[in-house]
């Protein structure tokens, strides 16, 4: 393939909405998730109410294991129709080289981690870019995506998790995720190039 014209996807993580892209895709709504997810809150408050071992209690708990078993599958069907359209659309797909399950644990992260779906995702779009004879390329972890201006290349000595948005003295503002899931594209971009 030649790298020069490559179609390059960075993605970063977020803890928030689970990861940010480089260039603009289009995501399904996900309001459907916010409506299933009260509903379950829905349910469960209800059973917190019930008498335990009661029979409505049982009744109860089938009832919010199903809306957790119905949360899941329209999670795992729009990360299918998300990693789908992306490797359709893209040559290569550039992620950020972490290791989600050590991740989870130093960071205390545990719950989110693991329920944003971004493990899941990443899985399912490696497999479909696998499939279609794509690329996926890890930066290297201490590559400092967020802390480089991705239009003039400074770096900041400091980047708090607070600070959402990304602001340089060159007059560079851009929500951080975005800034850093750019400069993890071109960094997959340097690494394609070098050979
Ligand atoms: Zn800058």
């Amino acid at each position: 393939m030649d790298y020069e014209d490559a179609k390059i996807l960075g993605i970063d993580y977020a803890m928030r909405g689970m990861a940010v892209f480089s260039e603009n895709i289009k995501k399904e709504d996900a309001g459907y998730f916010r409506k299933s997810e009260e509903r379950l809150a829905r349910e469960q408050r209800k059973l917190s109410h019930c008498e335990k071992g009661s029979r409505n209690y049982f009744r109860q708990k089938n009832r919010v294991a199903l809306c957790h078993e119905k949360i899941r599958n329209q999670r795992r069907d729009f990360l299918h129709k998300l990693s789908r359209r992306i490797a359709d659309e893209y040559d290569v797909v550039a992620i950020e080289d972490i290791d989600m399950k050590a991740m989870s644990q130093c960071m205390h992260f545990g719950k989110s981690v693991m329920d944003n779906g971004y493990g899941m995702f990443r899985e399912l779009l490696e497999y479909k870019l696998k499939w279609e004879g794509k690329e996926i390329i890890r930066v290297d972890r201490f590559f400092p995506s967020s802390k480089k201006c991705c239009k003039c290349g400074r770096m900041k000595k400091e980047l708090k998790l607070s600070d959402r948005v990304y602001i340089c003295a060159c007059g560079n503002q851009m929500d951080r995720d975005l800034n850093a899931a750019i400069n993890i594209r071109e960094e997959a971009r340097r690494m394609l190039l070098a050979g």
